[in-house]
């Protein structure tokens, strides 16, 4: 569907326009009225104007979720959460093409990828639809006897959530499911170069039924208004998802007041392919699995490790199908790969390709920014594939979150468990044999949180997802991520 065919209010929604947060069920603009530039990555254009959101307006959020939270929110029972969320989800999905062409300005991925996206909103909202009525305490048989011992499973109360741009909806959807299912009233905070389909779905949460106050959307910068969410004293629990080192700095603001912190962080995860593997259906799949995003993906398989003896043929049947990947223009439907998120964002990896060329890998593919018409006011690049990488290279152990691979040989299974464990990281990862034995015991030895075996496909809305060491704590989607935002309450009774 292009721009000119689509429903005429939908596409009044994705023209140019300044957009508001949402505050207390209300559109309001930032306490001091500032504001910033939204921008189309593909082509430059400045899109709408948000509001500079600050402390202030986190205050003013703050204030607004505590209020509905005391109020009109704690008379919803979980039966009634569930249906709210249920029509959240409907209305999602039947707004799946707006929120598209929305993400795809936005993010400059392509318009198939966003219509993609949408859609798996709308079904985590339906998958805690379902969950809000089915999380529930225990009884305990506790020594001392006779009592009665039993816990209840309570809302945290305000909870901040705080979003990457490179899946701006999906990113705030793995966290708002939940947190509403819980009973929280929450605060989101998009990233600042996407904040467009987040202050969408606050407007889509009013329409659903959400008492004013439950869902805030509060525009600005990482360090201030993000700042504020992690520090607020007024916040039980802060969700973040994004780089490392901001994860480092949340948890930091977040020990003023004790708050619960849940952090999906970055990843450089491995992709292991033995030489008894499908190797035809490793080569054709795996591209995606590290270019699909343009690469800015924290799943993203970034480090290819091939068994010595099939290296060659591996690695030529990959760059074969990282050719035939399509890169352009983001509205074009046969578009694979569109533009990175910004300018910024392409030169960062752009010297991240300089440096793997002065550490000795091997640049076989890619790596340059396309030239002509449709690509010169983009930050789009060509995927960029390194051979004869080693894991000590910083090409290797950083995550660039751009579409660059780095190819390592390994001579045995416990070395490619020595090699893929060489990072800080340790988010997803897959593992390629018709062994199913050796796949398993690999498995079983690499330390990540989300692990895939014959396949690339690591994320359900019903499987936990999240990482080890520097990628994280805690897990999000299924039923493991109410866990975030419920609190335990123990009830001892004496029944004697
Ligand atoms: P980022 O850390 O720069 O920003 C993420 C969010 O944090 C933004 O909303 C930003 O405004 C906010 N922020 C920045 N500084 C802050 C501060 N001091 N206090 C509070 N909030 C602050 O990350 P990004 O560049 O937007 O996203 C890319 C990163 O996200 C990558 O590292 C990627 O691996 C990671 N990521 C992880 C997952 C996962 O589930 N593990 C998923 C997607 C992205």
């Amino acid at each position: 569907m292009t721009i000119e065919n689509m429903p005429a209010d939908a596409a009044t929604k994705v023209l140019p326009q300044d957009v508001q947060m949402i505050i207390g069920g209300g559109h309001v603009d930032a306490a001091d009225g500032q504001t910033f530039e939204v921008v189309n990555p593909a082509t430059g254009e400045v899109i709408a104007h948000a509001p500079l959101g600050g402390k202030a307006d986190v205050d003013r959020a703050v204030v607004a979720a505590q209020k509905a939270f005391d109020g009109p929110w704690s008379k919803f029972s979980a039966a009634k959460r569930g249906r709210t969320l249920q029509k959240f989800s409907d209305l999602v999905k039947k707004a799946n093409e707006e929120l598209a062409q929305l993400e795809s300005r936005n993010v400059g991925k392509p318009i198939t990828s966003a219509r993609g996206d949408a859609l798996a909103v709308g079904f985590i909202f339906e998958y805690y639809a379902g969950a809000a009525n089915k999380v529930f305490g225990e009884t305990i048989p506790v020594a001392k006897q006779p009592s009665l011992d039993f816990t209840l499973r309570e809302p945290i109360g305000v909870v901040g959530l705080i979003v990457p741009w490179n899946y701006p909806i999906n990113m705030a959807s793995w966290k708002l499911g939940p947190a509403l299912a819980a009973g929280n009233t929450c605060i989101l905070k998009p990233a600042s170069l996407t904040p467009l389909t987040a202050l969408r779905l606050g407007e889509l949460a009013l329409e659903a039924g959400f008492p004013p106050g439950v869902v805030n959307v509060v525009t600005g910068p990482g360090g201030t208004a993000g700042a504020a969410i992690a520090a607020h004293p007024g916040i039980g629990k802060v969700a973040f998802t994004g780089e490392t080192t901001t994860g480092q700095e949340i948890m930091r603001l977040a020990s003023g007041n004790v708050k619960k912190v849940s952090l999906e962080l970055g990843g450089k995860s491995p992709n292991i392919v033995f030489a008894d593997a499908d190797l035809d259906r490793f080569a054709r799949e795996s591209p995606y699995a590290v270019f699909d995003n343009a690469g800015q993906d924290c799943c993203a398989r970034s480090r290819i490790f091939v068994e010595r003896s099939v290296h060659e043929q591996v690695v030529e049947a990959f760059v074969a199908a990282t050719r035939s990947v399509v890169v352009g223009d983001p509205s074009d439907d046969k578009t694979q790969i569109g533009s990175l998120v910004s300018m910024k964002q392409r030169d960062r990896v752009l010297d991240y390709v300089a440096l793997g060329r002065e550490e000795g890998a091997e640049l076989i593919l890619g790596g340059e920014a396309p030239t002509g018409d449709a690509f010169d006011r983009g930050a789009f690049l060509m995927p960029a594939v390194f051979d004869a990488c080693r894991t000590d290279m910083r090409i290797v152990r950083e995550e660039i979150f751009g579409p660059v691979v780095a190819i390592i040989p390994f001579d045995d299974e416990a070395d490619a468990i020595r090699q893929a464990n060489d990072t800080p990281y340790g988010l997803a990862g897959s593992i390629w044999s018709r062994d199913i034995g050796k796949a398993l015991r690999v498995a079983k030895a690499v330390k990540v949180g989300v692990l895939s075996v014959n396949s690339n496909y690591g994320i359900h809305t019903e499987a936990p997802f999240g990482g080890y060491k520097m990628s994280g704590t805690g897990r999000e989607l299924g039923m493991h991520a109410m866990d975030l935002y419920t609190e335990i309450k123990n009830v001892f009774v004496d029944l004697s």
